[in-house]
């Protein structure tokens, strides 16, 4: 199925030294394939050194939040440009990462799980400490961890939310301590009001499927749980991508807006097929 734009809320700068194109070109790729409203979400700084390589620097923070600032002011009246930020979620660092979260007035803010204690198990740099994993209990910790993420009550958006599938491992076909993990999980959301984000990102993976997978859509929607897009783009080719595969997997499980975000007041956008 075909369907309006809706926002893409996930994208990157070079700044996180793994993506490509400044704002204005995440900005025009989306006017070229028909986005009215976008939000930038780039690796926020976090403290003690954590995952230094892959995110800016906290001084690189005000230079960020100055480019967007212009794109949103430049193309005011042609695309709705929002300010966000992605932020990890990691024990420990909740203080550091909520008072970065109270300094500035944000559109939205993603919180993601990206390591299990030490482990980047979503780097590729450390794919290889897979062969020493219970993969069953490496989907499970994942899984409280994103619960822990919504609870912390600092993020809008939990991100992509079974990124731990990335590489294409696999937890025991069946495994009922996965599945309760991931209905733990999804309780935790609904009580935290924040919203799941359903990313295209992982149709560009190993695991070649969106994040999170239809069973989870499923549940979260008959839940009554929000939806975000983001397309997660590390580059300007990769803004809006898979949007329609996202809206017709929310559109089978019955859920019928996304939410969109202004200084962090939520509000919803129909979902509308295109015939
Ligand atoms: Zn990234
Ligand atoms: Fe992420
Ligand atoms: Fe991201
Ligand atoms: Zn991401």
């Amino acid at each position: 199925m075909r369907f309006e734009s809706v926002p893409d809320y996930h994208m990157h700068t070079p700044r996180c030294n793994h993506a490509t194109g400044n704002v204005m070109d995440y900005c025009q790729a989306a006017l070229n394939v028909g986005l009215k409203e976008i939000g930038m979400s780039d690796h926020s700084p976090m403290p003690g050194g954590f995952d230094a390589a892959w995110r800016m620097a906290n001084n690189e923070l005000p230079d960020y939040l100055a480019e967007v600032e212009n794109a949103r002011d430049t193309l005011a009246g042609r695309l709705d440009v929002r300010i966000g930020i992605e932020a990890d979620f990691h024990p420990g660092t909740e203080n550091a990462v909520s008072g970065m979260i109270q300094a500035y007035a944000w559109d939205y803010v993603i919180g993601s799980v990206h390591y299990i204690g030490d482990w980047a198990f979503d780097n590729p740099d450390e794919l290889a400490r897979w062969k020493d994993m219970d993969v069953e209990q490496a989907y499970c910790d994942y899984f409280e961890l994103v619960g822990q993420s919504a609870l912390s009550g600092m993020f809008d958006v939990i991100g992509h939310p079974d990124l731990i599938k990335k590489f294409g491992q696999r937890p025991p076909e069946g495994s009922i301590r996965v599945e309760m993990a991931e209905n733990a999980m999804l309780e935790s959301v609904l009580a935290s009001g924040a919203a799941l984000e359903i990313s295209s990102a992982g149709l560009r993976k190993p695991v070649g499927e969106i994040y999170p997978q239809a069973r989870i859509v499923h549940k979260a929607a008959k839940l009554g749980i929000p939806f975000a897009f983001g397309s997660d783009a590390h580059a300007p080719g990769e803004v809006g991508h898979g949007m329609d595969e996202c809206l017709t997997m929310l559109v089978q499980a019955g859920v019928q807006s996304v939410v969109a975000f202004q200084q962090r007041q939520r509000r919803d956008v129909l979902i509308q097929a295109v015939s």
